[in-house]
């Protein structure tokens, strides 16, 4: 979404009102629950410009965020694991001892795991509203039923929640490959004489799955320094 709201001022305003977005894009509108008329109660005292702004109800934009905490706790569990194995160099006793040792480790850790946060409503009733380029009121007219019935529904701007989702799109990917990796080890056990074989190749395997989570976490961080949670 490209408009001039990136980086909307908080506290006083250039059109004389007090901006209704907080800091981490957070505000507060009225919600006509039979139309669907959006406003916010604040007139502007200035003749600033009006923008199309993307607002998504702060309900689903918390969820998402929750999703995001959970699956980069279950994450943070599985890289450590990956990157023992990935490093792991079988002690005296052999091979077979390493693994079934790493083996015992990882399942011990899937069974720790914080459980998933089940997937929300995939389009949040996303809302597009006019909004004062200076202090963010918004306003979406509809056609009203004659009987309007306000309620106050805290949103969230567009781009913020566009950020979560985003971030939770890079921590799912990583998480679909660790675990593939970590179930592996938990639960395919090597047939007698292939225990080396197997455990190098599973090493190589989580060597590069610990590599990619490093760069996408360094590259994320890099591109979104405002909206890394
Ligand atoms: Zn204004
Ligand atoms: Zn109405």
């Amino acid at each position: 979404m490209a408009n001039d709201l990136t980086g909307t001022p908080t506290g006083a305003t250039g059109c004389g009102a007090p901006s209704v977005w907080s800091r981490d894009g957070r505000a507060i509108v009225l919600s006509c629950i039979g139309c669907g008329r959006i406003d916010t109660a604040q007139q502007c005292a200035g003749t600033c410009g009006e923008y199309r702004q993307e607002i998504v109800p702060a309900a689903a934009h918390d969820r998402a965020a929750a999703r995001l905490d959970v699956d980069r706790r279950r994450r943070d569990a599985l890289v450590a694991l990956t990157a023992r194995l990935a490093v792991q160099a079988p002690g005296a006793d052999g091979v077979e001892v390493a693994y079934r040792a790493l083996q015992a480790k990882a399942r011990a850790v899937l069974r720790a795991l914080p459980a998933a946060v089940e997937d929300g409503d995939p389009s949040p009733g996303r809302l597009a509203v006019w909004s004062c380029g200076c202090c963010g009121r918004m306003e979406a007219e509809a056609p009203c039923l004659g009987v309007c019935s306000d309620e106050r529904l805290e949103v969230v701007r567009g781009d913020v929640h566009d950020g979560v989702v985003a971030q939770l799109d890079v921590v799912q990917a990583q998480l679909r490959e660790l675990t593939a990796l970590v179930r592996q080890v938990a639960f395919v056990t090597p047939h007698a004489g292939h225990w080396e074989v197997t455990f190098r190749a599973l090493q190589e395997r989580a060597r590069h799955v610990v590599v990619g989570v490093t760069v996408a976490g360094t590259s994320r961080r890099a591109r979104r320094p405002r909206n890394d949670l």
